[in-house]
């Protein structure tokens, strides 16, 4: 803990951690300190590990990396994190993300970004170490924890696992309690860990999750320990490599490191099939439809009086001048655009069109999943993202689409509630890290992991 905390201090540009608690931290390793002397100490028992900012810490701010819960401490904490803490996990502080987790890149934070610790080659600009998650990413890829925690509704745990060379497990809707997760998009968003192997992974996951009778949509199933799942064996398990995800103008490298992925699976006595899951192109326009329509139903409760911050008021002013500034001040641009959207989707002219659209979508892509699981095929292998890591600030002019794109292979297993995993596969030309994606069945990450590790 405490070299993790030095470590903190220097790395302070990387902008990783952005409310530290160094206090806490030493008092939780001591106690860790003390349970470590009995023989009953849980697996993560002073393991030193960073909270996203996503995640409610009682009496430690919690932002969700806007302006508008600014000075916000809970009074409680998310299920997940006490889960860790209960294991002697070590809290060192809350690591920075895109604002309510909207975005691939870490700049929507009020915070300012995330930097990543790679570079390309001999160059120093900065690259992003992707999001939403990036905090978590950038920590984890620079030892300034032993994993951390993140959150996917859309790619946010895989994507930038993927661009930062770690390890990133989404697991399967409703494996993770969603109690004290600042939500964005209630129907998508799950908790993971975020670590430097996939051994790691399977320690965190089983510490984090489990059954809570505070959030309706926690499965209540047993937690396997899916640490003794990683023997490595994986033959005869069937990979289907879906054609519908080699997508026009790949890069080079994203093809050639799928094929090497393939190959090791092979290698490792897999069977590997090719599959299709047809309705792949509509997943993008799908989630950022229904994401979006969930969020501005979420963020209606920003207004000024329950959390965080709000707007001076002039003489004059009433209540309806109060939520409109506070919303205008607190919240930044992409966070108003997907309210926008959002509320757009759901006005009573257009629900039809768009968002019904979209969850009759949803219903289709989950249902090409199942079609594929039960035609036998144990895992899907695919690339975590269509790119290595870009600059910062190389998109912020582009289209906003451009940066949706960044989440093409990744918002499908959201929308089908699977399980999936980035597993860092290489490097690509100029020295970055690329990632490959696993995706299972419902509730087997164990065998996902397992068939991680293989690859890894
Ligand atoms: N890029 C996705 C978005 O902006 C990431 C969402 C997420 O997983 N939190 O919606």
């Amino acid at each position: 803990t405490q070299s993790c905390l030095t470590a903190i201090d220097a790395a302070g540009a990387l902008n990783a951690f952005v409310h530290k608690t160094p206090e806490l931290a030493m008092e939780r390793a001591k106690a860790a300190d003390e349970r470590l002397k009995g023989d009953d100490a849980p697996a993560m028992c002073g393991l030193p590990i960073g909270i996203k900012d996503l995640f409610c810490t009682k009496g430690v701010d919690s932002q969700a990396g806007s302006r508008i819960l600014e000075g916000f401490k809970p009074e409680y904490e998310s299920t997940v994190s006490q889960n860790l803490i209960d294991n002697g996990a070590v809290m060192l502080g809350k690591l920075n993300m895109d604002e309510f987790a909207m975005g691939s890149s870490n700049e929507t934070s009020v915070y300012g970004n995330a930097v990543s610790p790679w570079r390309r080659g001999n160059d120093d600009a900065e690259l992003t170490p992707g999001g939403s998650s990036g905090g978590s990413a950038s920590a984890v890829a620079a030892d300034l924890c032993l994993a951390a925690t993140g959150t996917d509704t859309g790619g946010s745990i895989r994507q930038p696992a993927a661009f930062t060379g770690t390890v990133g497990i989404k697991p399967t809707y409703g494996r993770c309690s969603r109690w004290g997760v600042v939500a964005f998009a209630s129907s998508l968003d799950q908790a993971g860990p975020m670590t430097k192997s996939v051994r790691d992974a399977a320690i965190m996951l089983e510490a984090m999750c489990g059954h809570d009778v505070k959030d309706s949509t926690s499965a209540d199933l047993a937690v396997p320990n899916f640490e003794a799942m990683l023997t490595g064996d994986i033959k005869g398990k069937k990979i289907g490599i879906p054609k519908e995800y080699r997508m026009d103008g790949m890069p080079g490298e994203i093809e050639q490191l799928w094929a090497d992925g393939t190959a090791m699976l092979k290698a490792a006595g897999a069977e590997i099939v090719d599959i299709s899951l047809p309705h792949t192109k509509y997943a993008l326009p799908a989630y950022y439809v229904i994401a979006p329509a969930e969020a501005s139903s979420n963020l209606a409760r920003y207004d000024g009086v329950r959390y965080g911050h709000r707007a001076t008021l002039e003489a004059g002013d009433g209540i309806t001048e109060m939520y409109e500034k506070t919303r205008a001040e607190g919240f930044g641009h992409e966070v108003q655009r997907r309210v926008m959207i959002g509320t757009y989707v759901l006005s009573a002219g257009f629900y039809d069109a768009y968002y019904n659209r979209a969850r009759r979508v949803r219903t289709l892509i989950k249902k090409d999943f199942e079609d594929v699981f039960a035609a036998g095929v144990d895992a899907i292998l695919t690339p975590a993202t269509p790119s290595a890591a870009f600059g910062l600030g190389e998109m912020t002019d582009a289209d906003p689409v451009q940066m949706y794109l960044n989440d093409v292979f990744t918002v499908t297993v959201n929308l089908a509630g699977l399980p999936g995993i980035s597993v860092p596969a290489g490097l690509d030309a100029q020295g970055l890290p690329l990632g490959l994606q696993l995706i299972g069945k419902p509730w087997e990450e164990g065998d996902l992991l397992n068939t991680a590790y293989a690859l890894e």
